[in-house]
């Protein structure tokens, strides 16, 4: 078993200014200790965080102002002594920490090595060991690519269907115009093109749905977990870990090593960034206000909002009701082993619809309906990875969107009944856009398409 102590510097896709240099090995505190300005790291308790410096010692100034988390084996995802060194500066300073941990004596770790421990220490087991490699590796290998090509190749077909539904539509109509075989030629093109535009428009929303998805698979969902001061935060970002064995990953970056952790919540990742309490947000309404604390929280793809149910609903909750509105939230109301002073109905009204969870995280209570909660509001209870098709590019999926509104606005002209020439064009941008995924020429004009294809051509 190894015995050497590992570093490598985490910086949270998607975060502000704050990196965590996490270190794990038998030496970890020793080195951390040795460095830092503050409490003696030796002797401070299993599990605590620590504000103090970190001196450089070669100029004897002070490198970085930071935070130290420290945890004793065996109770940490390595089950080996770990800090968490959070820094507040930018890359510079980070990097220039990371070197000062190398320099004395600890090592770079290679990408994967905290979770080959954890496995290695009994922590997790293979399939989960493998399932971090996988997503790690299919951010870098080629494998990624030989994937993606094989998905794009579905992608196209499913392309080319949907525009040649279109195709067809719009020829049908052309025909039902220059033939008239009946009066309400107008009523039997409209009710055609109704349904055509909401067949395509169901399949491209799924699309949108999937890419989603197979985004969240890919990076995890970045989840906020937010409430008032006490409320049970930590505790609950502690059940999901306990619950789900958190899974740290390290990427190998362009410069550097990223790590990530996650926890699997039913085949859901959730991107806990930290662990620590950073990623935890208390006050951030009463810092920032509302406008702005939903600018943050927007950055989330999921939110725990956690309610006291042993207090009455503050001015602060509704403010924070406030900041998520129109986001995707779960609402926890924990602490129902207590008295229950919170008016249920009032939160079901302000929740709008979103799930409303309740759980005693003390008693270990309503954490299954919160998973499950967490489960079904990205996946409808189930993934079927294998079959699907993933929309990843970007330039894709902004197309699919484009198609998407130039349909609905085709749809709410029909809504409107509009003459079908007004109609047609909202199809044929749909139809163009579509084109633009698979690289079809906008020059081939969709006349000269309907002629050839439909030898309309008199
Ligand atoms: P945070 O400030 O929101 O992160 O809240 P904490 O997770 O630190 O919890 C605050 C206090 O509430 C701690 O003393 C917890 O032990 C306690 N607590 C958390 N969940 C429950 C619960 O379900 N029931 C009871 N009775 N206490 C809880
Ligand atoms: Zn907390």
């Amino acid at each position: 078993m190894e015995t050497d102590t590992i570093t490598a510097i985490s910086t949270p896709i998607g975060e502000g200014a704050i990196s965590i240099v996490r270190l794990s090995g038998p030496e970890a505190i020793a080195i951390a200790a040795e460095l830092f300005e503050g409490k003696d790291l030796l002797n401070v308790e299993s599990h605590t965080m620590h504000y103090g410096k970190i001196m450089d010692p070669d100029t004897k100034e002070i490198a970085e102002e930071v935070m130290v988390s420290v945890m004793r084996a065996p109770k940490t995802f390595t089950r080996e002594d770990i800090v968490e060194i959070n820094c507040h500066g930018g890359l510079v300073t980070v990097n220039r920490v990371l070197e000062i941990l190398l320099a004395k004596g600890a090592r770079l770790a290679e990408p994967g090595e905290f979770t080959k421990r954890a496995f290695l220490h009994g922590r997790i087991d293979l399939s989960q060991a493998e399932a971090v490699m996988d997503l790690i590796r299919a951010k870098t290998d080629k494998a990624m690519s030989v994937a993606l090509k094989q998905m794009d190749g579905r992608l196209s077909a499913l392309i080319q269907r949907l525009r040649q539904e279109l195709l067809e539509t719009v020829a049908h109509v052309e025909v039902n115009i220059d033939y008239p075989e009946y009066d309400d030629v107008e009523e039997m093109s409209h009710e055609m093109m109704r349904e055509k535009t909401k067949e395509v428009h169901a399949e491209i929303e799924n699309l949108l749905q999937v890419a989603k998805q197979g985004k969240i698979l890919r990076e995890g969902l970045a989840t906020a977990i937010i409430g008032r001061p006490n409320v049970g935060k930590s505790s609950l970002m502690n059940t999901l870990v306990q619950e789900n064995k958190a899974i740290v990953t390290e990427v190998p970056g362009t410069t550097r090593d990223i790590i990530e952790e996650y926890v699997n919540v039913r085949g859901v990742p959730l991107r806990l960034v930290d662990t620590a309490g950073i990623r935890e947000t208390e006050d951030i309404v009463e810092k920032i206000g509302v406008e702005r604390s939903r600018k943050v929280l927007k950055e989330s793809d999921l939110i725990l909002f956690v309610l006291n149910n042993n207090d009455e609903m503050t001015e602060e909750d509704v403010k924070l009701f406030e900041a998520v509105q129109g986001l995707e939230y779960i609402v926890i109301i924990n602490k129902t082993d207590l008295e229950k002073k919170l008016d249920l109905e009032k939160v079901k009204q302000l929740a709008e619809g979103n799930p409303v969870v309740t759980t005693s995280l003390i008693e270990e209570e309503g954490v299954d309906e919160l998973e499950t909660a967490i489960a079904t509001t990205f996946f409808a209870g189930e993934i079927d990875t294998g079959d699907l098709t993933y929309v990843s590019n970007v330039r894709h999926i902004q197309l699919l969107k484009q198609s998407k509104q130039a349909l609905e606005d085709a749809m709410g002209s029909l809504e409107m009944k509009m003459p079908l020439d007004i109609i047609q064009i909202d199809v044929t941008r749909t139809w163009e856009f579509l084109g633009e995924i698979i690289g079809d020429t906008a020059s081939d004009s969709l006349i000269d398409q309907l002629f050839s294809q439909f030898c309309l051509g008199k």
